[in-house]
């Protein structure tokens, strides 16, 4: 949940060795992930030629939550262009801040009902957050285990190339040993 509660990854696009973080990567597909999962967040748009697109707007430094695009659009401007600045509670992507939690709750008297739907409305947003966290971290888990097993089967593959290696070194160490005997053997006889 940290990608979700602590949002600094989304400055930090390019370590400082020039190259990608890693975090950002990861929480972008994250962030899009929950875009796309907040049905007030996205637009269902029919192409000219018939095609169903999905689109989110770009939050990206050029676009500015201005425009629409579709997932792979918006997944490339963020990684070229990065986040637009001080945008940290998503609102144009269906996230309603705490701090508007905290407002409501001066109407709480006289419309309770609209807050409960809105409660309601949140904590089944955080819900299904925490779970499709879950459902990442167990395919992450699978993904790590399957490659620790990888690595072992290679490590075990490397070991035995090393021991061939060590018995050749010793077996030529041992031939030239043998040859070097045979004709001081073969001349004294
Ligand atoms: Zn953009």
């Amino acid at each position: 949940m940290e990608w979700f509660t602590d949002r600094q990854w989304m400055k930090k696009k390019i370590n400082s060795d020039g190259y990608y973080n890693m975090k950002y990567c990861e929480n972008l597909n994250l962030f899009l992930d929950f875009a796309y999962s907040n049905e007030t967040a996205v637009d269902r748009r029919v192409t000219k030629h018939g095609r169903i697109v999905y689109e989110i707007k770009c939050p990206c430094f050029k676009c500015q939550n201005v425009f629409y695009s579709s997932r792979e659009k918006v997944h490339k401007h963020l990684l070229k262009n990065g986040f637009m600045d001080n945008y940290t509670t998503w609102h144009a992507h269906g996230e309603t801040s705490i701090h508007e939690v905290g407002q409501s709750s001066n109407t709480m008297e006289v419309d309770a009902d609209a807050d409960d739907d809105y409660d309601n409305g949140y904590r089944r947003m955080v819900q299904q957050m925490k779970d499709k966290i879950v459902r990442l971290e167990e395919e992450k888990e699978i993904e790590r285990l399957e490659k620790e097993k990888e690595r072992a089967e290679k490590l075990a593959m490397m070991e035995q190339i090393e021991e061939n290696t060590v018995t050749n070194a010793q077996m030529k160490h041992q031939i030239e040993f043998l040859l070097k005997n045979i004709p001081k053997n073969s001349s004294a006889s």
